[in-house]
C-alpha cells in the first residue's frame, strides 16, 4: 500500500509513533546510534547515512591531537597538516629557555654553543667574557668576576689557566705546532706574563676594543741610528683563559714575534693583525673541539682588524 511507512532500521511496517529524519522513517526503538547501538533520543549527528549520539559521533570522528590522541575541543594548533592541543604542541615542539627554563615565546637568542634563551635575559645577566653565554645559575652554574672586571662563567672558569708555568707549557706547545707552518720562534727568548685586562688596556690603546687578550712588547736596540739587536720584552696574555683560548692568543702573539724577528718590517698594522689572526686560525682549523670552533668564530666576527695591536712605536722602542 502506498503511504505505508516502513522503518529504515528494521525494514518492518510502522504503526504508531515514529521518528522521521533524513527523509526516512524509523521505529523510535530502531533509531539507534551506529557507534554504541543505544537508542537516540533528542539530538543526533549524521555521518555517511548513519546516525550517532553527538558524543559518540565526536568520539569516532572528532578532531584528535597528534600528540596525545585526545579529542580536541575548542582551540587547537594546526601544524604541518596535523592538529594539536596547544599545550601538547608546546611540549612536543616548544623550545625551553636555557636561562629561565620556560618555553620560549617571542624573541630568542641562540648561543654559539646551541642553547637558546629568551632575548630579554641578554640584558638581565652579564655575558661571559670568554664563551659569550649569559652568566646565570641554570646555564653556566653561575660565574665569577675577576678583579679586572671581566665576568667569566663557571663552565669557562673550570678550565681557566692561572698558573704561569702551565701557560708557558702551553706556549711551548703552540710554538711546536707553528713550526709546521714554518713559523719558528723556538729560539727566541720570550718572557711570558699573565696579566689582568687592566694591564692590556692601559696606555696607548686606540679606542675601546672588543676582545683584547694579549700583547707583544718588542724592543729594538740601537747604537746611534744603527739597529744592534731585537728583543721581545714580553708577551702579555690575559690570566684566567681556558687553554684553547690561551692557545689562540699565543698563536696570534707569536705571529707578531715571528714577523718582528724575521724583520718583516713596516707592514700596515691591519695587514700584520690580519696575518696574526691567520696564524691563530691555522692553529685551530683542524681541531674539532667546540672551543676551537668558537675561537675561529671570534676571529671571523671580529669587527676590528687591529683589535689587539699596541705596538710600541719606533721612538718608544728604540732604547738601550
Ligand atoms: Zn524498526
Ligand atoms: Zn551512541
Ligand atoms: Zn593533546
Ligand atoms: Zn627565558
Ligand atoms: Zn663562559
Ligand atoms: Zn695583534
Amino acid at each position: 500500500m502506498s503511504g505505508e511507512r516502513v522503518c529504515a532500521g528494521c525494514g518492518r511496517r510502522i504503526t504508531g509513533y515514529y521518528v522521521q529524519t533524513l527523509g526516512r522513517d524509523w521505529h523510535p526503538d530502531c533509531f539507534r546510534c551506529a557507534a554504541c547501538g543505544k537508542p537516540i533520543e533528542g539530538q543526533f549527528a549524521e555521518h555517511n547515512g548513519a546516525v550517532y549520539h553527538p558524543r559518540c559521533h565526536q568520539e569516532r570522528f572528532g578532531l584528535r591531537c597528534a600528540v596525545c590522541g585526545g579529542l580536541i575541543e575548542g582551540q587547537y594548533v594546526n601544524y604541518e597538516g596535523r592538529a594539536y592541543h596547544p599545550d601538547c604542541h608546546k611540549q612536543q615542539f616548544g623550545k625551553r629557555c636555557a636561562v629561565c627554563g620556560e618555553y620560549i615565546e617571542g624573541q630568542y637568542i641562540q648561543t654559539f654553543w646551541g642553547e637558546m634563551y629568551c632575548a630579554r635575559h641578554a640584558v638581565e645577566y652579564p655575558e661571559c667574557y670568554i664563551c659569550q653565554r649569559p652568566v646565570c645559575k641554570r646555564l653556566t652554574g653561575g660565574g665569577k668576576q675577576y678583579q679586572d672586571g671581566r665576568v667569566v662563567c663557571l663552565l669557562c672558569r673550570k678550565q681557566a689557566v692561572d698558573d704561569q708555568e702551565q701557560a708557558r707549557a702551553i706556549m711551548r706547545q703552540v710554538q711546536a705546532q707553528m713550526v709546521r707552518y714554518d713559523l719558528d720562534t723556538r729560539q727566541v727568548p720570550i718572557p711570558l706574563e699573565m696579566v689582568p685586562l687592566t694591564r692590556l688596556t692601559a696606555d696607548g690603546m686606540a679606542g675601546p676594543l672588543a676582545r683584547l687578550q694579549g700583547q707583544t712588547l718588542k724592543q729594538i736596540a740601537t747604537r746611534g741610528s744603527q739597529e744592534v739587536g731585537r728583543t721581545i720584552e714580553a708577551i702579555l696574555v690575559l690570566g684566567g683563559l681556558p687553554p684553547t683560548y690561551l692557545e689562540n692568543v699565543l698563536a696570534h702573539e707569536l705571529g707578531h714575534v715571528w714577523l718582528f724577528v724575521q724583520r718583516i718590517a713596516d707592514l700596515p698594522e691591519d695587514v700584520e693583525e690580519g696575518l696574526c689572526n691567520l696564524f691563530a686560525y691555522l692553529l685551530h682549523q683542524k681541531k674539532t673541539s667546540p672551543e676551537a670552533q668558537h675561537c675561529i668564530h671570534l676571529l671571523e666576527e671580529n669587527p676590528d682588524p687591529v683589535y689587539c695591536s699596541r705596538r710600541t712605536g719606533p721612538a718608544a722602542s728604540a732604547s738601550r
